[in-house]
């Protein structure tokens, strides 16, 4: 277990948190991941800011917190399947004047499978009709106690249309972070999690991969999954060229031969020849897995 072998690692040094924010649909999951990115991210970065992007990092007084998109509950749970779920911290993000929501419930019992940190956003608060409340309510009923009512669980009021509250999130974020000692060995063989990828025009096979241990470089071999290559370009969430990546943050890899599925563990390999031959091992394993199912 990666985050075992870290743990006892005299090396390893404080990382940034992985956020992921979840809720019910229309409840804001996009809107505030957009708001805390504007928030954060000067103009001139900002570029790309209206493109979607699945994964960034931004600064808050001076210390770095990662987010991920998850596009859909699938991955998510795709991603905890393989064990490798990257999130620290989890967000769950409810609109004040709708509340609790089937799609609520489900995120409250992904968040107490995970046994990560919960923090809830109390979105759309700009609106007359928020009953932050009532909210408490509901989500008391289910075992997420508000720290007012002598709870255990922050409910921060925002609103991503506003942008009020987003710093009140970040710094709570902060504080529920530095409680876990988030540690990582920067110079260990690096570990990565692809959150989303793809078949690009011009750039081939992309993933947008979170570092969890190492440092990922340029010109690092790499497998992930049955697919391998050696790292060409490392592309930021603003769009520019980087020679590496820390742990916790998160780019696009190019150079991969083929797509990897999400979810996937990215590792930095020796040489090319241990890249490939991991690889080649994997296809056959997958292919073996197929054969049997076929077969049934
Ligand atoms: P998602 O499905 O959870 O990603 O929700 P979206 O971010 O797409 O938001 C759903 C709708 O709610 C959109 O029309 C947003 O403009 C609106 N919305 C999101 N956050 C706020 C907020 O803080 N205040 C108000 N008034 N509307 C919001």
């Amino acid at each position: 277990d990666l985050a075992q072998d870290i743990e006892k690692d005299p090396d390893a040094t404080k990382r940034p948190p992985v956020i992921t924010i979840m809720g019910h649909v229309d409840h804001g999951k996009t809107s505030l991941l957009d708001a805390i990115r504007k928030a954060k991210v000067s103009e001139g970065e900002a570029g790309g800011i209206t493109q979607h992007i699945g994964a960034y990092t931004v600064q808050q007084n001076g210390e770095a917190i990662t987010f991920l998109d998850t596009p859909g509950h699938a991955a998510f749970s795709h991603m905890r399947q393989r064990g490798t779920d990257v999130t620290d911290i989890i967000v769950i993000v409810v609109a004040a004047d709708d509340g609790v929501k089937p799609q609520t419930l489900e995120v409250i019992k992904i968040a107490k499978e995970s046994g990560a940190p919960v923090i809830v956003a109390l979105n759309k608060m700009d609106k007359e009709t928020a009953q932050p409340d009532m909210v408490k309510g509901q989500m008391a009923e289910h075992g997420i106690s508000p720290v007012d009512w002598g709870g255990d669980v922050e409910f921060i009021p925002v609103s991503a249309k506003s942008g009020m509250g987003i710093d009140d999130l970040l710094e709570n974020i902060l504080i529920t972070a530095e409680v876990l000692e988030l540690r990582a060995n920067e110079n260990a063989m690096a570990k990565a999690t692809v959150v989303e990828s793809s078949l690009e025009k011009g750039r081939g096979p992309v993933a947008t991969v979170i570092v969890q241990n190492g440092t990922l470089k340029v010109g690092d071999y790499v497998v992930c999954g049955s697919s391998y290559g050696r790292i060409k370009a490392l592309i930021d969430e603003n769009n520019k060229q980087i020679k590496s990546l820390l742990p916790s943050y998160t780019a696009v890899v190019v150079g991969l031969n083929e797509v990897p599925a999400s979810g996937e563990v990215m590792m930095a390999m020796e040489s090319d020849k241990e890249a490939k031959e991991y690889a080649q091992k994997r296809h056959e394993y997958d292919r073996h897995i197929e054969l049997s199912h076929s077969t049934k």
